[in-house]
């Protein structure tokens, strides 16, 4: 039989229309499945509050609960069409670890954060309004392609990569397709097609760092002239401060308004760390690639970590094809039940 934890993974992503899970930030979708969770919250007898953002806490006093609280969760909204983990997995996860551990010494609660997939808008509208935790720990889908690669179940989060994007403009002179002989052009396509190589070839050469070229714009854009004009956008992402700085001057993008790296860490990881090598499993790090509310507030100074569980079908999310085994999402919540345990213990 499925576990209540499966369940309920079932039970939010049958919100909306298929395919898929449609529930965006402030929709119909993503309050029902608020009500939802708060609803499971209120049965396992978690105090539930609403913010004034609308983002969700369910806690559970803590015997001494003047101390600095323990927070767990994520998102309950998705992008359109998206996958049955990212975000309902790190609140469900975080509810049934709390459900499991019962009052400890400080308060713990199961938190679901609103609109996460379109700029993290409610851990936002919550670090700006304080009542903040003591620390932070967030369970999510990997969203791509490395522990499995690796072979390995989890993964602590080190830290969220920086990024900048940029657009390059490459002139050329337009011409007559038919007319103008090879050797007389110059074709702004055929150097952008160079560009694009350079800048997968840049990127490869700087551990952990990616750049992407997502959209090209060829003007004039008829079929039978030569490109006299391309502009292409460039997203270059990196772990740390150091390979950022590195990406961007290779790629002779102005570091300026680059959105830094956010380490996460501190006795959050320390306890994911700690959890995991008690069951004889490597700990594997990974920094994340994508943005999620555990930088939000480790940037507002809440000490903050990130568990990432396999992704299966070649690491896909943001897609029905979204895959977990329900092996390693069990191991994932035995992991963070342990973590949250130290946490609130001590
Ligand atoms: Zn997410």
């Amino acid at each position: 039989m499925a576990s209540d934890l499966e369940q309920r993974l079932d039970a939010i992503y049958e919100i909306g229309e298929g395919p898929g899970a449609n529930r965006p930030g402030y929709s119909d979708g993503e309050d029902e499945a608020h009500r939802l969770v708060a609803g499971w919250m209120g049965e396992a007898g978690l105090e539930v509050e609403v913010d004034g953002d609308g983002n969700l806490v369910g806690r559970l006093p803590g015997l001494e609960p003047e101390l600095p609280e323990v927070w767990s969760g994520s998102h309950l909204d998705s992008v359109p069409q998206g996958g049955r983990f990212d975000g309902p997995l790190g609140v469900l996860g975080a509810l049934e670890a709390v459900e499991r551990l019962g009052r400890r010494r400080r308060t713990l609660a199961a938190v679901a954060f609103r609109e996460e997939e379109r700029g993290c808008v409610g851990s936002h509208g919550r670090v700006a309004r304080a009542g903040l935790p003591g620390a932070w720990v967030e369970l999510h889908h990997e969203q791509g392609p490395r522990l499995a690669l690796e072979g390995a179940p989890l993964a602590v989060v080190t830290g969220i990569v920086g990024y900048k994007r940029a657009e390059r403009v490459i002139e050329g002179r337009a011409g007559h397709a038919g007319t103008t002989p090879m050797d007389a052009r110059d074709d702004a396509l055929v150097a952008a097609a160079e560009e694009v190589l350079r800048i997968r070839d840049v990127a490869r050469g700087i551990e952990g760092a990616v750049a992407t070229v997502g959209r090209l714009e060829v003007e004039p854009g008829g079929v039978n002239v030569i490109p006299g004009r391309v502009t292409l956008t460039i997203d270059a992402r990196a772990p740390d401060d150091e390979r950022l700085a590195r990406l961007l001057d290779a790629l002779a993008i102005d570091p300026a308004g680059a959105v830094p790296p956010t380490p996460l860490g501190g006795p959050p990881a320390d306890a994911l760390r700690a959890a995991i090598e008690g069951r004889g499993i490597p700990v594997v790090e990974l920094a994340s690639g994508a943005g999620h509310d555990a930088g939000v507030l480790a940037r507002a100074g809440v000490p903050s970590a990130m568990l990432f569980v396999r992704a299966l079908n070649g690491g896909v999310s943001h897609s029905p094809d979204e895959l977990s085994s329900p092996e390693d999402v069990a191991l994932a919540v035995d992991v963070l039940t342990d973590a949250l345990d130290r946490l609130a213990s001590s």
